[in-house]
């Protein structure tokens, strides 16, 4: 049976971050820990300097790629594989979020914390998908928390694309996207929905992309905006981070159309005010259905929200009969 004040005497919130006492180790520190246990490389979450970390070997080489010799001394953890770590057993299973995100499932003394990092429920071909855990605490975050972020089908976003594309067939379409997990998934819904043509990218994606296919995720022909005559760009698909559209880089494009894939796109205000003509809703966090559906699956018997809208997933958790409350951590900017 589950007693909070146990379990809150093993597992607390610290300055650092979320810490495991019997098993000394951080979930996600924000600063350098002697052992890290990481969800998944987005800069939030996996940061350099940790002396030993645990996460799926994707995170790792993620890590790798952006950190370098400061990455910590990497101990690979395959998706279903558990691992004693002190008095603690520690397993990593799919969130469905971005390439190797994984949720921790941390057994101690009969009782069984998930910490789901971040994560979605709808259909990505770049990483596996989402899978529920029994538990007597499942954490979660709540960027999208509140009823009114309902994200449409991939399908109809990615087909907004393609019809504008006919539509101006002069203009070049640039489309923000964040390089580490978004940039990717656009490729990969593009090409599930037909679409052959080799998309042009900024400098700056391509090193992930590579290590995306190196997994096996395959993107298809992938060419740098640079190495071709502008000309060249007209209808085509230019994918850059969303600040490039700013910088002089974008005077390479012939008369620029501006789209953005975020979960943000949702809000219009946010589009109009980044100067976005096209706003694709394509997001890798959860949306209120599917929070409140996970709730659902996983039927915890304490929920406990990290960060985002907090206060609406506590209130809807209780309408659920269960208990939740905000752990408010700091340092959880979400990426899109
Ligand atoms: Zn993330
Ligand atoms: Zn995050």
């Amino acid at each position: 049976m589950l007693n909070p004040s146990s379990l809150q005497s093993w597992l607390r919130v610290t300055p650092k971050g979320l810490y495991c006492e019997p098993g000394d180790f951080f979930i996600d520190p924000r600063s350098p820990v002697p052992r890290a246990v990481v969800t998944h490389g987005h800069g939030d979450h996996a940061r350099p300097g940790n002396d030993h970390v645990l996460a799926t070997k994707e995170t790792l080489a993620i890590m790798r790629q952006r950190f370098a010799d400061d990455a910590g001394a990497p101990q690979p953890l395959p998706y279903g594989g558990a691992i004693a770590l002190g008095d603690v057993s520690v397993k990593l299973v799919p969130a469905g979020h971005i390439l190797g995100s994984a949720q921790a499932v941390i057994d101690y003394r009969g009782e069984r914390v998930v910490v789901s990092g971040d994560y979605k429920r709808r259909v990505d071909p770049t990483c596996p998908p989402f899978e529920p855990q029994p538990c007597d605490v499942f954490i979660t975050e709540a960027t999208f928390g509140l009823p009114v972020f309902r994200h449409p089908p991939d399908t109809g976003e990615i087909d907004k694309l393609m019809h504008s594309l006919q539509l101006f067939p002069d203009r070049a379409h640039l489309v923000g996207v964040y390089a580490l997990g978004k940039c990717q998934r656009v490729i990969a819904l593009l090409r599930r929905q037909g679409y052959e043509q080799p998309i042009y990218m900024h400098g700056a994606l391509f090193g992930l992309c590579q290590l995306y296919e190196r997994f096996g995720v395959a993107l298809g022909p992938l060419l740098p905006v640079l190495d071709v005559p502008k000309e060249e760009l007209r209808g085509k698909i230019v994918l850059a981070p969303p600040s490039a559209a700013n910088e002089p880089w974008a005077r390479h494009l012939p008369d620029p159309l501006v789209a953005q894939a975020s979960g943000w796109m949702r809000v219009r205000q946010r589009a109009k005010q980044r100067g976005v003509e096209l706003p694709l809703v394509i997001s890798d966090h959860a949306d209120w259905t599917e929070l409140t559906a996970t709730i659902e699956d996983v039927k915890p018997g304490e929920l406990w929200v990290t960060h985002g809208a907090e206060e609406a997933l506590i209130h809807q958790a209780g309408k659920m009969g269960i208990r939740a409350r905000a752990l408010s951590l700091s340092g959880f900017e979400d990426e899109e």
